[in-house]
């Protein structure tokens, strides 16, 4: 009957969304198969450099079934939105760091585009692309590709960032974020920085080797990037990753990264456009789990010392640019 369950249920105890996805059970996992996203298949002839498909496994689908609430306690609401594949490069393998530059501005034109035309359903409240990179985070295909998920829904973190840069800036009359960039600027987490961007572990990193990378710029969605800003976020992109990529040689780093806008429509003036990643490793052969005071209490323990990890992640950065230049 059922078969393909899609639906999003109300979690009443957290208040936040769940999305049901029988479907993706289906998925393939690491397997032998012809790699779904090299040039040639199906979906993936002709002339391109960098090409956005709608991912086969959705968790959100504008197909979804209309759902009815059976009472009271528990809601449902239709998993209506769009699961994308964005495939960065013809090449099988490789990382942000590998793209050239072309490919990395076709990349991130194409998450701006994609957010600007998803943004014009009505039906969708949020953009969010994001990357998942290694066998550390449960790749399941290791063509460099990111994805974008538009939801009918402000995701729960993304509420929170929205909540508590509201409340600063009315206790302040500044941005949180500005004043976090200030902040960290100053201090010894800085782990790269360009004309236009700033990369930093923060203060309250949860992840030993997360790094926060933000524009200097104030504004609140990767819609509004000039020119040269995504000239200078690519180069971030590229040299974060690449650090990650040098920092444990010959040990690849699983990480997960982020992009945090505000949602599509509304006054959110207040927020400010942001990436996280967040990577697996703690350590060379360390990764780090998420156990019971993470998944249960939702407390983080981050079992290092973020200004020796900055340091660590810095020099990395650097290995991997002088690398490169030659
Ligand atoms: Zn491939
Ligand atoms: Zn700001
Ligand atoms: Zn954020």
């Amino acid at each position: 009957m059922e078969e393909n369950k899609i639906e999003m249920r109300w979690n009443p105890l957290l208040e936040e969304w769940v999305l049901i996805s029988a479907k993706r059970s289906t998925r393939p996992w690491q397997s032998a198969e012809a790699c779904p996203f090299c040039p040639g298949n199906e979906e993936t002839q002709g002339d391109w450099v960098v090409l956005t498909l709608k991912n086969k496994y959705p968790a959100l689908s504008t197909e979804a079934p209309e759902v009815k609430d059976e009472s009271k306690l528990y809601k449902r609401a239709r998993s209506y939105g769009y699961s994308l594949v964005v495939v960065e490069t013809r090449n099988h393998e490789g990382d942000l760091c590998t793209l050239s530059n072309e490919e990395m501005n076709l990349y991130i034109s194409a998450l701006v585009e994609q957010t600007k035309k998803i943004c014009n359903d009505k039906k969708i409240k949020y953009v969010y692309p994001f990357r998942n990179k290694g066998k550390d985070v449960g790749v399941s295909i290791i063509h460099p590709h990111s994805q974008i998920y538009a939801l009918p829904i402000i995701p729960r973190r993304i509420e929170r960032e929205l909540d508590s840069s509201k409340k600063y800036f009315s206790k302040y009359k500044r941005c949180l974020i500005c004043d976090i960039i200030e902040e960290e600027r100053r201090g010894p987490r800085v782990v790269f920085e360009n004309k236009n961007f700033l990369a930093y572990l923060p203060f309250f990193a949860q992840w030993p080797l997360e790094v926060h990378l933000t524009p200097k710029r104030h504004f609140q969605r990767i819609t509004e990037l000039t020119e040269e800003e995504t000239l200078d976020l690519g180069e971030a992109l590229r040299n974060i990753t690449g650090g990650y990529s040098r920092l444990y040689e010959g040990r690849e780093i699983s990480y997960v990264m982020a992009m945090h806008q505000a949602p599509c429509r509304g006054d959110y003036d207040y927020y400010h456009f942001h990436i996280e990643f967040y990577p697996r490793n703690r350590e060379r052969d360390r990764i780090k789990f998420l156990a019971g005071i993470e998944i249960g209490g939702g407390t983080y323990t981050n079992d290092s010392d973020p200004e020796l990890k900055a340091k660590e992640i810095k020099e990395a950065i650097e290995r991997f640019v002088s690398s490169n230049k030659k």
